[in-house]
């Protein structure tokens, strides 16, 4: 599978902020990475701290939007603005460690209030603006929420239906000039609260071990998870902005993922505000023609984004890119989902620049293992740990259980190449340091000094990680375990084929039998002769023991709405079984 390298001209390696991997990582300590940034308090070291040093006029984000002219904020602006937010908490008597939830699309506010609340050591709780009124109910009662920042539109969808149902919610300030338009206890204008604030606020000493946020997960296996994470985090995103993403002075950054996610806040705010540069934000939604404009007009030069995102560009074409001057982008990086050797090829090919891949969760917090600027990419492989941080993979048995010592501690591979699940030695900074409400489910993701993430991966002799799969969607078929990724990867190969889920169902033979879902491309039509052309593919790429026993060709395939597939719901389906009230999770679409 490593066959195929893209390489690294010794320029790019030589200017990259890791030139020289192995002398990285010998000489990082976390506990000197959290000296450089002179306090952990989130707010301080990825706003004031700049405003401090003298670099307050630097653009800190810039808002682009379909209708209106860009707006920004430099960092000076966004420190002003956000001890106006912190005063007028203070104000409302809320107290340091109370939940504050923001649900709005990615406007200036929701940035300023979620700054401000870090430098008032609140915890603050980020939802996705395309919940639901369920979704939010249950993720605000998870959280004791007791303020909410919202917009008029987004209280009267989502939370007037259930607001008897969340007692502890006290204060809801809404952003937007309509804000008058809504009535209900403790609702208030954001915009006149705020005027009346002052930008004079002195950040309390904050404890590495405060919390900070509180991210939910994707909910891509089940119920989500609410993880807890600290201001100690800051030390991690702002070392992973450096060395995975290459985030230098100057740089003009986009991350595309929602802040209702742990990538958009971790990513789209706190990691490149710690490192100092300018964050695109759009409050638009995808479009293959605006986007390619956003990397163009915004001289991006850093572009984080996501596998499904990449491919809905692939599915696009040339028409879009056709003229575009894109020379400003150095460096692009992705996460979320496996990403396809195909993908990161095809970055090379359209846009000039091959896709980084990245991996964490959001229970690690920040990015774990990554392809670095310097290194040559192996295609298919998420990368090399970052400095800080060890990796293992913990065996598993024939059954696919873990295998653990007799003191239960987990047992790790013999060597190079051996899959089994990966782990991270702890601890590390921005480590989750509770899940809401479970704390046995948390206790059990640790053991033996390792978090275990849950996802299957091999690591190979020069150190790089390989995606098997998620420990729930690996197949397990006449004695082997398949990585459904691998068998997805082979069948996104084909010409016709833009996205591809592969589940194991039940078989009485075999144990469980492969079965692929595909998403045919412009101009493909499914029919006998594709299948047969399909199903020949794969065993070709495969051998017939892992290749698929039956392909079905889909309209679309089930994501959560972070825009990951759900495997789970694709098995519940092959067996006839109900797919789960997805509503609730926030997962349909
Ligand atoms: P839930 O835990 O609720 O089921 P989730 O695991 O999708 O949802 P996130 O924390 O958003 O929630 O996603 C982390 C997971 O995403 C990882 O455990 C992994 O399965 C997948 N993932 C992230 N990055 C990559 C990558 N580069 N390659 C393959 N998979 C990835
Ligand atoms: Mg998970």
């Amino acid at each position: 599978m490593a066959a195929r390298v893209i390489g690294k001209s010794t320029a790019v390696a030589s200017s990259s902020n890791l030139p020289d991997y192995e002398r990285g990582r010998a000489s990082f300590t976390w506990a000197d990475a959290r000296r450089s940034l002179s306090g952990v308090n989130i707010a301080h070291a990825a706003v004031d701290r700049h405003v401090d040093e003298g670099r307050g006029d630097v653009v800190a984000l810039r808002f682009v939007s379909e209708l209106a002219p860009p707006r920004e904020l430099s960092f000076a602006a966004l420190a002003l603005e956000s001890n106006r937010f912190a005063n007028a908490l203070e104000g409302l008597g809320v107290k340091p460690g109370d939940l504050v939830f923001a649900l709005s699309g990615r406007l200036p506010e929701l940035y300023i209030a979620m700054i401000g609340a870090l430098k008032a050591r609140c915890v603050v709780a980020p939802l996705f603006s395309a919940f639901g009124p369920d979704p939010v109910r249950q993720r605000l009662r998870a959280g004791n929420g007791r303020v909410l920042v919202t917009t008029a539109a987004a209280y009267r969808q989502k939370v007037a239906p259930v607001r008897d149902d969340l007692p502890d919610l006290e204060h809801v300030l809404l952003i937007g000039d309509d804000a008058s338009s809504v009535d209900g206890p403790g609702v208030q204008a954001l915009a006149r609260l705020m005027a009346r604030a002052s930008t004079e606020y002195s950040i309390a000493p904050t404890g590495a071990e405060d919390p900070a946020f509180v991210h939910f997960t994707s909910g891509t296996t089940g119920m989500p998870k609410g993880a807890v994470h600290v201001h100690d985090a800051v030390v991690a995103h702002e070392a992973t902005g450096r060395f995975a993403l290459d985030l230098r002075e100057g740089d003009v950054f986009w991350c595309t993922a929602d802040p209702g996610w742990v990538t958009g806040t971790s990513y789209g705010l706190v990691s490149p505000l710690a490192c100092g540069v300018t964050c695109i934000v759009d409050e638009a939604e995808f479009d293959a023609v605006r986007w390619y404009s956003i990397l163009e007009q915004e001289r991006v030069s850093v572009w984080y984004t996501a596998p499904t995102a990449l491919r809905m560009l692939m599915k696009a074409g040339a028409e879009p890119l056709a003229g575009r001057e894109l020379s400003s982008l150095r460096h692009i990086a992705s996460v979320g989902e496996p990403l396809n050797p195909e993908v990161v090829a095809w970055g090379e090919e359209a846009l000039g620049k091959p896709i980084h891949d990245t991996w964490w969760q959001t229970e690690t917090g920040a990015i774990m293992v990554a392809n670095y600027a310097s290194m040559p990419i192996r295609p298919g492989s998420m990368g090399r740990p970052v400095p800080g941080i060890e990796v293992g993979i913990v065996r598993r048995d024939a059954s696919g259980e873990r295998v653990l010592d007799s003191q239960g501690n987990p047992v790790l591979v013999a060597g190079p190449g051996e899959e089994g699940e990966l782990a991270i030695r702890t601890p590390w900074p921005s480590m989750m340091r509770a899940y809401l409400n479970a704390p046995e489910r948390y206790a059990s993701c640790f053991a033996g000094g390792w978090y275990l993430s849950g996802d299957l991966a091999r690591i190979d002799a020069d150190s790089y990680v390989w995606f098997v799969g998620r420990g729930d969607d690996v197949i397990k078929s006449a004695g082997h375990l398949i990585g459904p990724f691998e068998v997805e990867s082979a069948l996104m190969e084909h010409p016709a084929v833009v996205e591809a889920a592969v589940i194991g169902v039940p078989d009485p033979v075999v144990g469980e039998r492969v079965e692929a879902f595909v998403v045919l491309g412009p101009g493909f039509e499914p029919g006998e002769g594709l299948s047969r052309d399909l199903m020949a593919f794969a065993r070709r790429r495969l051998g017939s023991a892992v290749a698929p026993r039956r392909i079905a060709c889909e309209q679309a395939l089930p994501h959560t709405q972070s825009g990951k597939i759900m495997r789970r719901v694709l098995r519940a389906r092959a067996q006839g079984l109900p797919e789960g009230d997805l509503s609730t999770l926030g997962a349909s679409r």
